[in-house]
């Protein structure tokens, strides 16, 4: 479902950010991408959400190559796919039932359905009694549990998450990893970037990165898998 055939990607002043890289991510999947600060874990996971493209190779989401991807076809790609990033970027003047509904909005979804819809999203992620406040009277570990009910309210095939857990303690890491892995159970392919080595137990696979190449994988569940 997500091919990488030969992807390099290169920043202006030739900052090589990922180098040949070569991997086969399968539906359902749950997949950590390891590997020092400025590896390219971050442009690996920008690219298959579209944000960044290739610069030579194929990369391929959903049967969609995301080289040839036109503008209109971009919020079809974005509707498919929940982004998690370590800062949230919630709106601070709505509520979290209206930030977790902002997704659903711009896709058109009719009111009742959309806050139906919202409050079923927070209930997944343990915030249901918060739906009615302001992002800043939460915890930052509740504010990210927030910005996870709102990745997944599209119901999205792909949960993409950049270091979620970087700004938190282990309590609040663990829910948020939790209401991630409960997602995971339920199908979507989850493709996590992080330094934090304790939760790759519960990967399917590790992949770790080095100066923008594919240094090794860390097969974790005995499963095979095509590289
Ligand atoms: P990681 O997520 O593993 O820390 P990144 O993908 O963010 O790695 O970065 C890979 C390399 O690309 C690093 O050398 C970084 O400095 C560089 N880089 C990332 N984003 C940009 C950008 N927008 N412009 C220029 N260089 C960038
Ligand atoms: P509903 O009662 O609206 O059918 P569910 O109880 O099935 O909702 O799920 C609650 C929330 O969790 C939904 O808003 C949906 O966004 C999300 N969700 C449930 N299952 C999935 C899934 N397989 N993939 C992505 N999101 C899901």
């Amino acid at each position: 479902m997500i091919q990488f055939q030969n992807v390099s990607k290169c920043y202006p002043d030739d900052i090589i950010a990922v180098q040949d890289i070569n991997l086969t991510i399968e539906q359902g999947e749950y997949v950590f991408l390891s590997g020092p600060s400025g590896a390219g874990k971050s442009t690996l996971l920008k690219m298959i959400a579209a944000i960044e493209r290739p610069d030579t190779g194929t990369l391929t989401v959903n049967g969609q190559e995301i080289g040839q991807l036109r503008p209109a076809g971009i919020p079809f790609l974005r509707r498919n796919l929940g982004l998690i990033l370590q800062q949230q970027h919630l709106l601070e003047d709505r509520t979290i039932l209206e930030n977790v509904m902002l997704p659903l909005n711009v896709t058109g979804v009719e009111q009742t359905e959309a806050k139906f819809r919202a409050r079923a999203a927070l209930e997944k992620v343990g915030l249901s009694n918060r739906a009615d406040s302001l992002p800043l009277a939460l915890s930052e570990g509740e504010q990210q549990r927030v910005a996870v009910a709102r990745a997944i309210v599209n119901r999205p095939q792909i949960i993409l998450a950049d270091e979620p857990t970087a700004n938190l303690d282990k309590p609040n890491a663990d829910k948020v990893i939790e209401a991630i892995t409960f997602f995971q159970s339920a199908g979507v392919t989850c493709i996590i970037a992080t330094h934090d080595e304790s939760l790759f137990t519960k990967a399917n696979r590790v992949i770790y990165l080095d100066h923008g190449k594919l240094s090794h994988i860390d097969q974790m569940d005995g499963k095979k898998h095509e590289n």
